[in-house]
């Protein structure tokens, strides 16, 4: 269902320069109908953030694509995504043969979610839990990408990346953030690229917002 849409919405993000093209290949494969409220559904392929329910979103495809792109993954990276949602996201980078896992502060879009990937047989490890203090367990990561919008570069989140790893969060006020990509050179040192303009929900937690 909805192939020729998908088509369409991987056009529209390569004319925005998505290149990569297993992000692009991802895009045309995962359904992102989905991962939506069904009265949503005619929306799904239109490059817009979208209600979820629970006073959240599902990013907007391009944003989701551009963090993507970012990251700059090989096949077998091991990705630790902060603000599950919808879920679409971390889909993404499974479909890419990333190894996914991902925390999420509400209970319940967490357990939404989680039932969800059991159903279609996403194979990503869901934790409940705030993610500003990272996954230490599983770390160090090649990539953390955070989904929300935070006051400030979270010190755990630099800590559990590996060395020539990635972090993609927004940084800014609540109405509007900076895409901050971090790249860990070496042990406590950081590189920085930034674009302006983005808009997430916000990141709330010991080293986010606090409400
Ligand atoms: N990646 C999602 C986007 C979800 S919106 C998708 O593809 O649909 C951001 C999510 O981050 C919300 O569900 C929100 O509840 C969650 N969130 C906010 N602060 C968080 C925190 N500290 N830890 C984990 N999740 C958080």
């Amino acid at each position: 269902m909805f192939e020729s849409e998908r088509k369409e919405l991987v056009d529209k993000l390569k004319a925005r320069k998505i290149t990569d093209k297993h992000v692009l290949e991802a895009f045309l494969k995962v359904e992102r109908h989905l991962f939506l409220p069904k009265a949503l559904e005619t929306h799904a392929y239109r490059d817009v953030a979208l209600p979820i329910g629970f006073g959240q979103t599902i990013s907007q495809p391009f944003t989701v694509a551009f963090m993507t792109q970012e990251l700059q993954l090989k096949k077998g990276a091991k990705v630790l995504e902060i603000g599950t949602g919808s879920g679409y996201q971390a889909a993404i980078l499974v479909n890419m043969g990333i190894r996914v896992f991902s925390i999420e502060r509400q209970f319940d879009i967490y357990a939404r979610t989680r039932k969800f990937f059991d159903e279609m047989q996403i194979n990503a490890l869901l934790k409940l839990g705030d993610g500003t203090i990272g996954w230490e367990e599983f770390s160090p990561y090649d990539g953390i990408i955070v989904t929300a919008g935070s006051p400030s570069i979270p010190i755990s989140l630099k800590k559990q990346l590996a060395i020539g790893g990635r972090l993609v969060i927004p940084v800014g006020d609540r109405s509007t953030q900076i895409l901050t990509v971090i790249t860990k050179e070496d042990e406590n040192v950081f590189s920085q690229k930034e674009i302006p303009a983005f808009t997430f929900v916000p990141l709330i937690g010991r080293e986010g917002w606090d409400s």
